[in-house]
């Protein structure tokens, strides 16, 4: 059966705007029904890189937070501190750019959560039996979350072709562990020239897998488990990640975390993606580049993979933008992800996601 997809575009006169549109697409999609007082709802965003200006305005989500709180539920703000080394790597540098950012409780109206606690290892094992993964790990306050209203912005990625709400599930409820999963098979690697010997590495490891000798620190990888966590702690910066996984792979393992991130939840959350100053990268990067099309519209759906495959479809739609980085596809109907990224089959995580039941990629898109 197809996915109803909510949406509309940015067209408004006198009589509406941006937020009764809004209101809209939450009723299309049924919040009221799914939320029970009390309820603690985890509304899932990207905070925003320092640097980068193309995430979500804070003001939508003080929208999304009123309605929540109109239903007597206890709404906050969460997302998860990074993989790699930047202003999100753990929570007090996460919470502290988020704020930068303009999502201060007094702003958006709701406390903020980093969702993997200050060093990103807050977190459940979920077993999920699927095709690459048996078992993710999620942050701890998704898990115990009631509900999840997902909150992405589409755009661009080198990795997957385009980020939306799969990957803000997939990767973005992932510990830090989850991410190092997603992204690499081996072990991280220590830089013989950027390591000092300060041993921060070898007190965090918990599994012993970090060797010290002549001020140089080594990783076993025998006994490494991925948990990720010296590459947050090391000074130097000197831990790195190897990012060696495959697009195509990549994409199947997020997706498989989107699942494990759901799980219990399934049919109580809701997703919506704001399809606007679409930006060829992803929001951790520390700038955003010219926008590859016209801002197009909000979408919302109870199904992550139907909202996703409408975001995509809605976008390729449009004519690109020729002073952008887009090399090709800048025709309407034309492949806009393919024309940034021509490596990245980005229908991978569609595909996959309708294989493992997360969702349809048919749908029905229902103009509010
Ligand atoms: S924390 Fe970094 S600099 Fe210190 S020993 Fe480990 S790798 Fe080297
Ligand atoms: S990734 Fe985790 S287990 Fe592996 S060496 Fe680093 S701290 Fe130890």
């Amino acid at each position: 059966m197809k996915s109803k997809v909510f949406y509309t575009d940015f067209r408004f006169s006198s009589k509406d705007n941006v937020f009764s549109k809004l209101d809209l697409l939450l009723k299309g999609v049924d919040l009221k029904s799914k939320i029970k007082k009390n309820n603690l709802i985890a509304i899932k965003l990207h905070f925003g890189e320092r640097g980068n200006t193309a995430y979500l305005r804070p003001i939508f989500l003080r929208k999304i937070v009123d309605k929540v709180k109109e239903y007597q539920a206890k709404p906050f703000l969460t997302d998860t501190s990074t993989l790699y080394v930047g202003s999100r790597a753990d929570a007090v540098s996460h919470l502290v750019t988020a704020v930068e950012n303009g999502f201060a409780h007094v702003v958006v109206g709701a406390p903020l959560i980093i969702a993997d606690g200050i060093r990103g290892d807050t977190a459940k094992e979920i077993l999920i039996n699927q095709p690459l993964l048996n078992k993710v790990s999620i942050a701890a306050e998704i898990c115990n979350a009631d509900l999840i209203i997902g909150v992405a912005h589409f755009k661009g990625h080198d990795l997957s072709g385009f980020g939306g709400a799969l990957k803000n599930l997939g990767m973005g409820c992932a510990s830090r562990k989850g991410k190092l999963v997603q992204h690499s098979t081996i072990s991280p690697r220590i830089e013989e020239s950027l390591c000092i010997g300060c041993g921060e590495c070898q007190s965090f490891c918990a599994f012993g897998a970090i060797i010290l000798a002549n001020k140089q620190a080594r990783i076993d990888s025998e006994n490494c488990r991925g948990c990720g966590g010296c590459i947050a702690v090391c000074p130097q910066n000197a831990v790195k990640v190897q990012w060696n996984e495959d697009s195509a792979t990549f994409q199947k393992k997020m997706v498989e975390y989107a699942y494990g991130a759901l799980k219990g939840k399934e049919k109580k959350s809701v997703f919506l993606n704001f399809v606007m100053q679409v930006s060829p990268a992803c929001d951790c990067c520390e700038y955003s580049d010219l926008s590859i099309v016209e801002d197009v519209g909000i979408l919302a759906s109870n199904d992550p993979v139907a909202i996703d495959q409408a975001s995509v479809d809605l976008v390729n739609l449009q004519p690109g933008n020729p002073n952008s980085t887009l090399k090709s596809g800048l025709g309407k109907g034309e492949d806009k992800f393919r024309g940034v990224y021509p490596q990245i089959d980005w229908e991978v995580q569609l595909r996959h996601g309708e294989e493992i039941g997360l969702g349809d990629r048919r749908y029905d898109l229902i103009k509010v």
